[in-house]
């Protein structure tokens, strides 16, 4: 959703923590990408190089299939370190074992901060168009991990601002390891450009060069510098009316993918410079959304 002042954007991306590695983003004008190793997952039932090192790891015969055996000793070792004993080896567990280098892990995903390239910037019609706010120039392609509704890992990909890409790696980063549950994390243009579809879709997402829910001015979405985060269970109220007549997740009580005043993805935002829009007043509430100014 979106917010109805307009601002003039500044900076470009600086250095990007990811995992264990760190990064340089791109420049505004450089059309290269870059990228860095990240375990999200490897759990019962995975095999290869990655589950050997983590059997190495926790001294149990190494067989390269993770049987009951790896899941009875990962669940030790999370207990020991007082991470959640759930067997699977996310980032936290993966990072406690001590990591492994890039070339060692047989499952992982590469997070990334990327220029828009030729075919993305095909791809993404109906969210961008001449006359826009920000010159496709001024905008990164990233690719996040995230904890899905279906309690495994998965990546997820955004637009956003330059400026923010960093601190919205950053940001997710924190909501995989905290297993914050995300429906689903694909571009706008996957829905037609139409924020609607995308919100019914209960869809993460970030750019769409559009105007403002019940106005006229320019959406901080299309200067790539908002996150809107599952936002059917996290939706926009104007003046006490929910968007689509539907209430039944307006009330800030806990519940599965959404976003409490105060809670760790509140924090993982704010702490990288993010406001929310369920902290606004003046009637407009919108508890998907958080923006960087
Ligand atoms: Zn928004």
């Amino acid at each position: 959703m979106s917010h109805n002042l307009v601002r003039l954007l500044a900076g470009t991306g600086a250095a990007v923590a990811l995992g264990a590695t760190l990064v340089a983003a791109p420049s505004a004008s450089a059309a290269t990408s870059t990228l860095s190793c990240s375990v999200v997952a490897t759990k019962s039932g995975d095999s290869g190089v990655l589950v050997s090192a983590i059997q190495s790891r926790l001294r149990v015969s190494v067989d390269g299939v993770f049987g009951p055996r790896t899941k009875a000793a990962v669940v030790a070792f999370q207990k020991s370190h007082r991470l959640v004993a759930d067997g699977i080896v996310g980032p936290l567990t993966w990072s406690a074992l001590g990591g492994f280098p890039c070339s060692a892990v047989g499952t992982s995903v590469a997070a990334s901060v990327s220029s828009i390239t030729p075919a993305l910037a095909t791809r993404m019609k109906t969210s961008y168009r001449a006359g826009c706010p920000v010159p496709l120039s001024g905008l990164r392609y990233v690719k996040v991990p995230y904890w899905g509704y279906d309690q495994r890992y998965h990546v997820g990909e955004l637009v956003v601002n330059a400026s923010i890409a960093s601190a919205t790696v950053t940001a997710f980063n924190t909501l995989a390891r905290n297993h914050f549950p995300i429906q689903q994390m694909r571009l706008v243009d996957d829905f037609g450009g139409n924020d609607d579809n995308s919100v019914k879709a209960n869809n993460t997402s970030a750019y769409n060069c559009r105007k403002i829910t019940n106005g006229t001015g320019w959406s901080m979405h299309a200067y790539g510098k908002a996150i809107d985060i599952n936002p059917w269970v996290n939706p926009y109220v104007y003046q006490g009316h929910p968007q689509y007549g539907v209430s039944t997740y307006v009330p800030r009580t806990p519940g599965k993918g959404k976003i409490l005043c105060g809670d760790a993805t509140y924090k993982a935002f704010t702490a990288g410079g993010f406001s929310w829009g369920g902290d606004w007043k003046a009637g407009v509430l919108d508890y998907q959304h958080f923006e960087h100014r």
